[in-house]
């Protein structure tokens, strides 16, 4: 196959069949293996039903079901305690639910929040809107040369007056994988809480968030091969028990009566208020045991095989120049840029060649803002990537100049 996992891996995902060419879009979504489509096509056939009103038999199978994958995702994590994970509908909105949740208790004037230079917009915006609202500074900890956070720059903004720091474990631009437990001690050491964006992480790597010292991790199930609309807030118990729920609803309270002050129920129901997507974290459950099953090391080893391989292979190319050093800490992901051709007209000729990649600013724009770039051409990769798709990619830009299609596309501009 060309990497590390056997060729039977692409057996396993029914919608390379039917397209050709080269999905090389991993880091926006991955696809799904068949062993997840039938897990939440099984949960709908055989247990649907509303969770935590255990009236009926179907009612306490679909409750059964929920907690047994929150049990897996928390095996998963290495978290302590099943209720330190809360299933969200993604990254974005377990960012959100913290910030919503530590408002305006953890800031105020004064004091001040510590992002990263390289954060994707749910990882930014909150906690920018944040500041905002309670009078709180927005801090930035700069990015290295080779597109990691500088930890001792970093650890210089740390102080009294940073409460959190908000981090991606990596890079969703440029694959790069951040020291995140050497951030997160001297955050520690500096009385902060750190939250950190695990999207572009756990597909990759094992992620232990007791090793890491994480207060809060999140990450998107559509990202490791699970269903789209479900995702996870871990969160170290006393700080989820003391976040206010962003959203309140059906299955978070005991009880509730017109004088009386709401009593809400135990973590994690108090943070889920609504009807779950139990279907949602029935998949997730399945994309980890997929992966398991597949050996975490051997994924590992494949997407940062595909990675330094590409990075080899783009060196041959005369006017394609790869951002950052993603061969140092390869982590599924390559970006490039070729002189003098729009990120999007790179796409567009690739995408002409049915190969199909992200290009622009991965809603990362003041990132790239920072790098001086109007966006970059981003290959990620996966389970299923082969030699043979990296090599198609190489050989499709290996054409892509000015003027090198035939549309006239609206967006051709020169870097
Ligand atoms: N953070 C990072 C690093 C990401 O790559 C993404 C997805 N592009 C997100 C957050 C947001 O994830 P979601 O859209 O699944 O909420």
């Amino acid at each position: 196959l060309g990497g590390v996992l056997p060729a039977s891996v692409r057996a396993d995902f029914p919608i390379l069949a039917t397209r050709p060419g080269a999905y090389l879009d991993n880091a926006a979504t991955t696809h799904k293996p068949r062993a997840v489509l039938d897990a939440i096509t099984g949960y709908y056939t055989t247990a649907n039903s509303n969770t935590g009103r255990g009236y009926h038999e179907l009612g306490r199978l679909s409750t059964d079901v929920f907690e047994q994958a929150r049990h897996d995702v928390q095996r998963a994590l290495g978290a302590e305690r099943p209720e330190e994970v809360v299933f969200t509908s993604g990254t974005t909105d377990a960012v959100n639910a913290v910030a919503d949740g530590l408002g305006r208790r953890l800031l105020g004037p004064g004091s001040a929040v510590l992002v990263s230079g390289m954060e994707h917009n749910s990882n930014l915006l909150p906690w920018r809107r944040l500041a905002e609202e309670t009078g709180a500074e927005l801090l930035v900890a700069p990015v290295d040369g080779h597109g990691r956070v500088d930890v001792e720059k970093f650890t210089a903004l740390l102080g009294p007056r940073v409460r959190l720091v908000a981090v991606s474990h990596v890079s969703n631009v440029l694959g790069t994988v951040n020291p995140v437990a050497e951030l997160i001690a001297a955050a520690h050491r500096h009385g902060a809480l750190v939250l950190v964006d695990g999207a572009q992480a756990v597909p990759h790597r094992t992620v232990d968030v007791r090793a890491l010292d994480a207060d809060f991790y999140c990450f998107s199930a559509h990202k490791v091969y699970g269903p789209m609309g479900t995702g996870v807030l871990y969160g170290r118990y006393d700080l989820l028990d003391g976040l206010r729920p962003a959203r309140v609803g059906g299955g978070t309270v005991k009880g509730v009566s017109a004088t009386e002050p709401v009593r809400y129920v135990p973590l994690p129901a108090r943070l889920e208020a609504g009807t779950p997507n139990v279907a949602g974290a029935v998949g997730l459950a399945a994309a980890l045991r997929y992966l398991d099953d597949l050996g975490r090391d051997a994924v590992r080893a494949h997407d940062e095989h595909l990675v330094r391989y590409a990075v080899r292979r783009l060196a041959e190319l005369p006017g394609v120049r790869v951002v950052g050093s993603p061969e140092e800490t390869p982590s599924g992901i390559v970006s490039l840029v070729v002189d003098g051709v729009h990120p999007y007209d790179v796409g567009a000729h690739l995408d002409g060649r049915d190969i199909a990649v992200r290009c622009g600013v991965h809603c990362a724009s003041t990132f790239l803002d920072s790098l001086g770039l109007l966006g970059t051409v981003r290959l990620s990769f996966a389970v299923y990537n082969t030699e043979a798709d990296v090599d198609a990619a190489v050989d499709a830009l290996a054409t892509a100049r000015p003027g090198s299609w035939t549309a006239d596309h609206p967006t051709t501009r020169f870097l």
